[in-house]
């Protein structure tokens, strides 16, 4: 599941969208719809929509999801990074009870609401946290991704904010990127995102 998140959120960040991408299994931890981001680019993608400011990966995901699974409650949602306020709302209207996520989003990041608003804590969806190498491998394209788009001052509040949650890895990325172009956009591979992998243990 995570690599088929990744590989997707990686032809995002290539496409020139962020880095970010979500799939949908079934009980039988099949995937049975995909989506990413796709905010700036008109790829033709798994993505239904494209090149609109809600074209978020989750989004995309659910909206992909066959008619015959809209109302089963045993669906898992995998996400490359936290979902944002209006994903979250997505999922809680969607059947989708369980939400893996491979890295925290400091800023957009919302799971926190399914505690403190009634209306979802109602639904009951479960959360996880991915740690160790997914967490760190779907980190790195969110990073460089809005790193991307924000330029490189490090002192906007969402870096600011980004650094605060992942100090060692922003500065471990940061000297990597100086370094070498890896990270270009339109060159990054999957092979090349794990080299990055050593350098953050
Ligand atoms: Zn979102």
């Amino acid at each position: 599941m995570w690599r088929a998140c990744l590989e997707l959120a990686l032809e995002g960040y290539n496409a020139g969208s962020l880095g970010i991408a979500a799939v949908i299994t079934d009980k039988a931890n099949r995937i049975i719809a995909w989506g990413r981001n796709q905010l700036s680019d008109n790829l033709d993608s798994c993505s239904s929509i494209r090149m609109s400011s809600v074209a978020h990966a989750e989004i995309n995901a659910l909206h992909n999801l066959p008619q015959a699974y809209q109302g089963n409650r045993e669906l898992t949602l995998y996400t490359t990074v936290e979902p944002c306020p209006m994903c979250l709302g997505a999922v809680a209207m969607s059947r989708v009870r369980s939400i893996k996520v491979g890295c925290a989003d400091p800023h957009a990041g919302a799971t926190n609401l399914l505690t403190q608003n009634d209306y979802l804590r109602r639904k009951r969806i479960a959360v996880s946290f991915e740690g160790g190498a997914v967490e760190k491998l779907c980190f790195v394209l969110h990073y460089v991704s809005i790193k991307g788009r924000l330029g490189h001052n490090p002192h906007h509040p969402i870096l600011v904010k980004i650094k605060k949650r992942y100090p060692h890895y922003v500065h471990t990325i940061d000297a990597y990127v100086e370094s070498s172009s890896i990270f270009s956009p339109g060159r990054l591979t999957y092979d090349s995102l794990h080299s990055v992998l050593a350098r953050m243990s």
